[in-house]
C-alpha cells in the first residue's frame, strides 16, 4: 500500500465511515501527511487508527479525534484560531489548511522547535508559534474566532475564554487526569456560555497556571 492509500483508508474507514462530513475537514486530512509529523519508529503506524508518542511524554491524538475536534470547531476560511498544545504540529498544519492565521502554543521546547522546523519546510505561512504556558493564552492576538485545546483541562481555563470572540468557540477536553468530556464552548453576546458535551477522550493533561499544576 503506498502512503496515498493508506491516507484514503483513513479517511473512508476512520473518518466517513465514522460520521465525519464536513468536506472542509475531510480534504484537510487527506492533503495532511500524518508520517511526516511522527518519530522514525512510528511512521509505520501513522495511518492506524490510534494515537502515537511524539516525543518527551506527549503523543498525537487518533485520526479521528483530531477530525472530529476540527469539525466540531467550525473553521471558515476569514478565522483566526489559537491552538493550546502544538505538540508535533499535525493539528496545527490542519487548522492552517482551513483558516486565516494559526497561533499555536507549546510548553515543551523541543516539540515547539521541531513543530515550527518542520510546518516551516512544508511551507506554512499562516502560523505563529510562540514557546509560553498556553493556559494564559495570547492576549496581543486575542480575541480569537476559535481556539482549540488538545490536552485536558480540569476546567475551562477563564483567560482563554476571556479571549474567545463572542459568538466564537473553544474545543477543550475538560474532566480528571484519566478521563474527559469533550465539550464545544460557545461564548454569548452577553458573555454567558453555552456548553455542548460531544462524549468521552483521553487526553494528556493541560499543565499551567489555569490547568494542573504538574505532570
Ligand atoms: N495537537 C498535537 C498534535 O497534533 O501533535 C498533540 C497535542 S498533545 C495531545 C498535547 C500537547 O499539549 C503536548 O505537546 C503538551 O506538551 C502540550 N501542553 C500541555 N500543557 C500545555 C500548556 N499549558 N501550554 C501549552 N502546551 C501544553
Amino acid at each position: 500500500m503506498t502512503i496515498d492509500d493508506k491516507l484514503t483508508a483513513m479517511v473512508n474507514y476512520q473518518l466517513t465511515a465514522r460520521g465525519i462530513t464536513d468536506s472542509r475537514v475531510l480534504d484537510a486530512m487527506s492533503r495532511v501527511k500524518r508520517h511526516l509529523f511522527v518519530p522514525d519508529e512510528e511512521k509505520g503506524f501513522a495511518y492506524d487508527d490510534r494515537p502515537l508518542f511524539i516525543g518527551s511524554g506527549q503523543t498525537i491524538s487518533q485520526p479521528y479525534i483530531v477530525a472530529l475536534m476540527t469539525e466540531i470547531l467550525d473553521v471558515k476560511a476569514d478565522h483566526t484560531i489559537l491552538e493550546i498544545g502544538t505538540g508535533s504540529g499535525y493539528q496545527t498544519a490542519i487548522l492552517a489548511e482551513l483558516g486565516r492565521e494559526v497561533y499555536t502554543i507549546e510548553r515543551i521546547k523541543a516539540l515547539h522547535t521541531q513543530a515550527e522546523e518542520r510546518l516551516t519546510a512544508l511551507g506554512y505561512k499562516n502560523i505563529h508559534y510562540k514557546l509560553d504556558d498556553g493556559t494564559i493564552g495570547w492576549k496581543e492576538h486575542a480575541p480569537f474566532d476559535r481556539i482549540i485545546v488538545t490536552a485536558a483541562a480540569p476546567e475551562i481555563p477563564e483567560r482563554l475564554f476571556s479571549q474567545l470572540q463572542v459568538e466564537g468557540r473553544m474545543v477543550i477536553p475538560v474532566g480528571g487526569k484519566i478521563r474527559q468530556d469533550l465539550q464545544l464552548v460557545i461564548k454569548r453576546s452577553n458573555g454567558d456560555r453555552k456548553i455542548i458535551n460531544h462524549g468521552g477522550c483521553l487526553f494528556v493533561p493541560l499543565i499551567g497556571k489555569e490547568g494542573w499544576q504538574n505532570d
